[in-house]
This record gives structure tokens, sequence and C-alpha cells, in this order.
């Protein structure tokens, strides 16, 4: 039985075109989910702060492409109207990230959500619900670039030098725990070497590297080559810094743009050094994959370092938490709990 009404923030749009404050709102009922063609009903227990959430709250990037809409890119809770689709009954545990869900459908941060049988995922054996959203979409991804790295070469105890940048960040801190639990030595670049240094190398950096450093532009196309392979968060500056200094046939997954979105590089990485640029999206990612990488989540993550990288908070402080995760202040994870 679905108590009435339940919250949900809710972003509408002005008539200048732009985006009207995210505000708590009380929902009559599902059917006042502002979510076409989504067939199952979740009862949301837990969602996550994502750069994308951030931009989203702030209406900066153009993240929504629906109006009115509920924010909030992935979701775990128990399904409570299946909707028909075969593949769920009440109260199966499920968790959703990305697939378009907070930006052009309905998606977290409402006590229920409307979507599409086929985005979600059962909960992985091992994890909880809460789990899961301490990994969200920032540790999905993670585990899709390292995926990327393997699958162009990077094979576990390498001990190589792998870089990873935005290092303090969601997606970094769950790169630098990955990759260090698998054998490498992880390089952390950070803007926040002198407070954030020890949670990394808690976390399992075997240095840490100011990001002023890494990025240093030393006006050639090639630097000394250092790094096997690489997860950058960044982009920019600094995503062209790291692959002039990529060893010959090394590999970059590159997933962010949290300092630019421009590439000022050249050729020269490519051809004559043989260095791979991967590009990675969680948003499309197709379903086998998307299952293969929760299995490594939940058999390759160290679930104590969960803990010290993630730290719960309301769904009424999401405005707040936005603005500092975009002004680069936020360690790790925050993962939203919703009101039952
Ligand atoms: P966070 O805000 O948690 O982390 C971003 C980190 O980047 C910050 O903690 C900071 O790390 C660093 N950073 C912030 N601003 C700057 C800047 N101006 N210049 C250089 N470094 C900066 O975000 P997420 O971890 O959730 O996401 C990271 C990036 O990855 C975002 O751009 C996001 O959009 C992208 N992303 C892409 C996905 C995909 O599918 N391709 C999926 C998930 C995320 P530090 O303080 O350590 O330097």
């Amino acid at each position: 039985m679905i108590a009435t009404p339940f919250p949900a923030i809710v972003i509408g749009q002005n008539p200048d075109g732009t985006q009207t404050p995210p505000v708590i709102s009380q929902l009559a009922g599902p059917e006042a989910i502002p979510c076409p063609g989504g067939n199952v009903l979740v009862r949301v227990a837990w969602s996550s702060l994502n750069y994308k959430d951030a931009l989203a709250l702030t209406g900066q990037g153009k993240i929504l492409r629906s109006y009115p809409l509920i924010p909030g890119i992935d979701l775990a809770g128990t399904v409570e109207d299946a909707g028909g689709d075969a593949r769920f009954r009440p109260g199966d545990p499920v968790l959703l990230t990305g697939c378009n869900v907070g930006e052009k459908f309905s998606g977290g941060y409402a006590r229920f959500a409307r979507v599409n049988g086929g985005s979600l995922v059962p909960l992985p054996p091992g994890l909880t619900l809460r789990q899961t959203m301490a990994i969200g979409t920032a540790g999905f991804t993670a585990m899709q670039c390292v995926l990327a790295l393997e699958d162009h070469g990077l094979a576990p105890g390498s001990g190589r030098e792998v870089i990873v940048s935005g290092a303090a960040g969601g997606v970094g801190s769950f790169a630098v725990a990955l990759l260090a639990k698998l054998g490498h030595r992880v390089v952390a670049a950070t803007g926040r070497a002198e407070t954030e240094g020890e949670y990394l190398r808690a976390l399992g950096a075997a240095e840490i590297l100011p990001r002023q450093t890494l990025a240093a532009n030393t006006g050639r196309p090639l630097d000394s080559a250092r790094w096997t392979a690489g997860i950058d968060t960044v982009g920019g500056d600094t995503l062209a810094a790291i692959l002039r200094q990529t060893r010959d046939h090394g590999s970059i997954a590159a997933c962010g743009l949290a300092g630019g979105t421009q590439l000022p590089t050249t050729v020269l990485p490519f051809i004559l050094r043989g260095v791979n640029l991967l590009g990675i999206n969680s948003v499309t990612c197709p379903r086998p994959l998307r299952e293969r990488i929760w299995q490594r989540l939940a058999t390759g993550l160290d679930l104590n370092q969960l803990e010290p990288i993630t730290r719960t908070i309301p769904l009424a402080e999401l405005p707040r938490h936005a603005r500092e995760l975009l002004a680069g202040k936020v360690r790790g994870r925050l993962a939203v709990e919703i009101p039952a």
C-alpha cells in the first residue's frame, strides 16, 4: 500500500527556459511522478549525488532534458509494482544507474520512481542497497574504466604505475581503491594533496601528485613516459598532460570533464607511442557489460573501504551539497537517504 503524499525533489522550467530551483514537493501518488513510459514502480530507499546530479540541481550544463522532472541518476530500492514485467516481483531489491534516468526520465530523488524494467539491475549478492548507492554511478564508472584498461592489456598484479586524476572525488576514490587492490602502483593526482593525501593513501595510493605538477604544460608534444595506464576524471590540460606522459602502448580511460571539455593535445602520443585513449560512457553502457561491472564490484571491491569513502546526507540537503561538490570540496561519495 503506497502511503501518500510522498516527498520528491522536482525541477520545473521558467517561461524564459531556465530551470526552477530544486524544491521538495509532496507528490500525491505514483501517477503524479513526471515520468512517461516507466513500467516498474520502485520504492526508493537510497540514491546518491554525482557530478552530473550536482550540475542538474544547480541548473548548469543542460543536464535535464524534460520538465518537470525528478533528478537523481542513481537509485536503489525494492520493486513495489512490477507493472507486468515478468523479470520482477514485488519486494525484489533492485538498483539503477544512468540509462538517462535523472536526465530525460525522472530519477532517484523521491520515495518512488517509475522506470523501464530493462534499466534495472537485481541487487548483486553480498551488497546492501546502501552499499550500491555508496558505489553508484561513480563506482560503476571507475570499474567500467578498470575493465576497459584490462581489456586493453593491463594485467592484474602489474605493479606498474597507473595515474588517477581527480583522485579525491567520487570516481577518483573508487579508481584508486580498485586499481590498488588489483596490484598496480597507483599515483593519485589531486588538487587537495595537503588535506586528502592521508585519505588517498588509506585507499591504496602509493604516491600523491599535486594537480598542478601533473598538469604543468611543458610545451612539448611528448614528455618522459611514466604511466602504463590511467583513469582521468578531469579532462582539459590534465588529460593532455597524462597523454604526453603515457608509455608505449599504454591506455588511458577518459570519463570526466571536471577540469574542462577541451583536449589540447597532438596526435603524437597516439602515433609515436601507440597510446590508447579509451572513451567511457556509463549512461549508455550495454546491459551485458553493466552486469559484468556489478559482478566485479560485488566481488572485487574491499567493502571496508566503502565507509571511509561515503557520507550519508538527507534529501533536503542535496542543493547545498551539490554546490559544494561543484566547488571541488566533497571527498569521495555522498549517499542520499530517502525518507521512508
Ligand atoms: P566529483 O566532484 O566527486 O570529483 C571530481 C574531482 O575532480 C574533484 O573531487 C577534484 O578532485 C577534481 N576537480 C574538480 N574541479 C577540478 C578542476 N577545475 N580542475 C581539475 N580537477 C578538478 O565528481 P565525480 O567523481 O562524480 O565525477 C568526476 C567526473 O567524471 C565528472 O566530470 C563527471 O561528469 C564524470 N563522470 C562521467 C561519467 C561517464 O559515464 N563518462 C560517469 C561519472 C562521472 P581533487 O580534489 O582530488 O583534485
